[in-house]
């Protein structure tokens, strides 16, 4: 609609003045060039240094985004991965081949502080599922219903060392703290 409109504007000014249009049909050749997302490369994953670089170019005016077009950050990140065979977010099942031991347990990989951990039995589906939290304090944790132990391991960004920073509740007291630290 606003590009029908000033290319109606610039006709009719145009049609007055001679040298106007010059200017003008020079503004809006600039102004596409700008907003023309062929005109910017598309950085692939391997390019993305900086956050900076996770800004996508944007639609052509007049044109519906796509995902790849507008996205932009982690959203932008995955997509980008995705393109290429990486799933940055690591959304493959846990593994369900065996059931967690205290001495052997499966492994969960979480970027965060706390993750939550869907238990469904082995093999899997065996039993509904039971969420199970694991945070860095508390990283093992065992399924209630088959027995199976969970680990969290943490491959998130490394402690800051600017203090003890808590994030989300703490956790309760119970009887193991006042028992065997091993029981933890
Ligand atoms: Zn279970």
């Amino acid at each position: 609609m606003f590009l029908q409109r000033s290319a109606v504007a610039i006709a009719r000014r145009a049609a007055v003045a001679p040298a106007l249009r010059r200017s003008l049909a020079t503004t809006a050749i600039r102004r596409d060039a700008v907003s023309d997302p062929a005109s910017k490369k598309i950085k692939t994953f391997h390019e993305i240094k900086t956050v900076d670089d996770l800004i996508g170019p944007g639609a052509a005016p007049g044109t519906v985004p796509t995902d790849l077009e507008q996205s932009t950050g982690l959203e932008r990140l995955e997509i980008l991965g995705k393109m290429e065979g990486v799933d940055i977010f690591d959304m493959r099942p846990l593994d369900a081949s065996r059931k967690g031991t205290v001495e052997n347990p499966v492994l969960v990989r979480s970027a965060g502080e706390e993750q939550y951990a869907g238990c469904t039995g082995v093999p899997a589906d065996s039993h509904t599922v039971i969420w199970l939290g694991l945070s860095k304090e508390r990283p093992v944790e065992r399924c209630p219903e088959c027995g199976s132990v969970y680990k969290m391991e943490y491959v998130g960004p490394a402690d800051d060392h600017h203090g003890h920073h808590h994030h989300g509740p703490e956790e309760p007291k119970s009887f193991a703290n006042y028992v065997k630290p091993e029981y933890w």
